[in-house]
């Protein structure tokens, strides 16, 4: 079990730039956050290059009465960088056998759940289904289990999905560099792996055995990703875990790091609160809608390059409301268990969805906010997948 400060090790990255990510201890973080003033959250929303410290005065609970204020910042940077498109995705639940116990997930290898791992005909049949909802880009989820489903099993999918899709993105378990770099020429580009928590306490708490326990492998994991040469790479923290704002610090000071390191490689957040699961884990603490929307206005006014992700964990009525305030990219049409696209009624999902619109559904509330709803925006085509090494250049 890591409980010692994990570091971030990488073979490739941008010449003479720092050898380790270092997650500071996290209780060190508080002070940095706790103890800002409301005159520095005004002077930090007149800046516009901010630093680390900039971010945690604008996580600050000194900055919550400058939440209108944060709104309408994020709002311009993100309309000013992204224009008024949104995203659209959906995930492809592969397998739900995971070898880790993780208290919080329905995946979590102690509960008693309908296990399942597509066959690459089922796999493909779900795929078949999401692009003829006109998706573009899918999401490739299993649970952590190597025995079941490792990156052979990932490289034959690509090969048979690569034609229908303008992008493959994976979130399974944590891979070496070399793995990644087989996905890349694959035909995969991008790798969301999330922290959980950057509190090294709470994570040994809440992940109780697998390889999951070692959370400097996992704190690792994107800048491996990185240094193989994905297009992208998405991070994130499970909100309910641990202090938001503490998180949010942990985080940016995570993102910091890769742009100085990787800065050919894209970023993204998600923020996925804890919803309902199998194993019935209760929050640790409490994340409201008004916190998450702070987080991410904070997030997006520290980078305005980021892609922010809003899932369908959250309801649609938030999701309509955070529509050109700072997301980039939302889910939709979502079903968290392997099959379900194809059978409503499979069993043994990740976890309950919040917002349960249609894909059709979706598109028309953002265009009712004069939102272009995007379901393919890059093509392979631009990807030099034999020899690239964008870390390394
Ligand atoms: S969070 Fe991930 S690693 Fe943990 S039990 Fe769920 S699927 Fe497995």
């Amino acid at each position: 079990m890591q409980t010692s400060t994990p570091t971030i090790e990488s073979s490739r990255r941008d010449p003479g730039r720092d050898e380790h990510f270092t997650a500071t201890d996290f209780a060190a973080l508080r002070p940095r956050v706790y103890d800002c003033h409301p005159a520095e959250v005004a002077a930090v929303l007149k800046k516009s290059h901010l630093t680390s410290n900039d971010l945690a005065v604008l996580l600050s609970p000194a900055a919550d009465a400058y939440l209108p204020q944060l709104a309408a910042r994020s709002a311009e940077l993100t309309r000013r960088r992204f224009g008024r498109v949104m995203q659209l995705y959906a995930p492809l639940y592969l397998s739900n056998y995971c070898a880790n116990r993780c208290q919080y997930c329905g995946f979590s290898s102690g509960n008693k759940i309908a296990r399942r791992v597509l066959s690459m005909e089922e796999a493909e049949a779900e795929a078949k289904i999401l692009s003829d909802r006109g998706f573009g880009h899918i999401l490739l989820v299993s649970g952590e289990a190597p025995a079941r489903l490792d990156v052979d099993y990932l490289v034959e999918l690509a090969g048979r999905l690569r034609h229908r899709f303008a992008s493959l993105s994976i979130e399974v378990q944590p891979l070496d560099e070399e793995e990644y770099r087989r996905l890349f020429h694959a035909g995969i580009v991008s790798v969301a792996v999330y922290q959980e928590t950057y509190d090294a306490g709470v994570y040994a708490r809440v992940h109780k055995a697998g390889r999951k326990t070692d959370m400097a492998y996992r704190l690792a994991t994107p800048a491996r990703a990185a240094a193989a040469g994905m297009r992208e790479v998405g991070l994130g923290a499970l909100l309910g875990l641990a202090d938001w704002r503490l998180e949010g610090l942990a985080l940016g000071l995570h993102l910091d790091w890769l742009r100085h390191n990787f800065w050919r490689t894209g970023l993204t957040v998600s923020f996925p609160r804890l919803r309902p699961a199998a194993g019935g884990f209760a929050p640790l603490t409490e994340v409201s809608e008004r916190d998450l929307a702070h987080l991410l206005f904070a997030l997006r006014i520290f980078d305005e390059d980021l892609g922010l992700l809003l899932s369908t964990r959250e309801e649609s009525r938030f999701r309509d409301g955070m529509v050109g305030l700072g997301p980039t990219r939302y889910s939709a049409g979502s079903c968290t268990a392997p099959g379900g696209y194809g059978e409503p009624e499979s069993e043994g999902e990740q976890f309950a969805i919040g917002d349960e619109r249609t894909v059709a559904g979706v598109c028309r509330s953002l265009r009712e906010k004069g939102h272009d709803p995007v379901l393919k925006d890059w093509d392979a085509t631009f990807q030099d997948f034999a020899g690239t090494d964008r870390a390394a250049a």
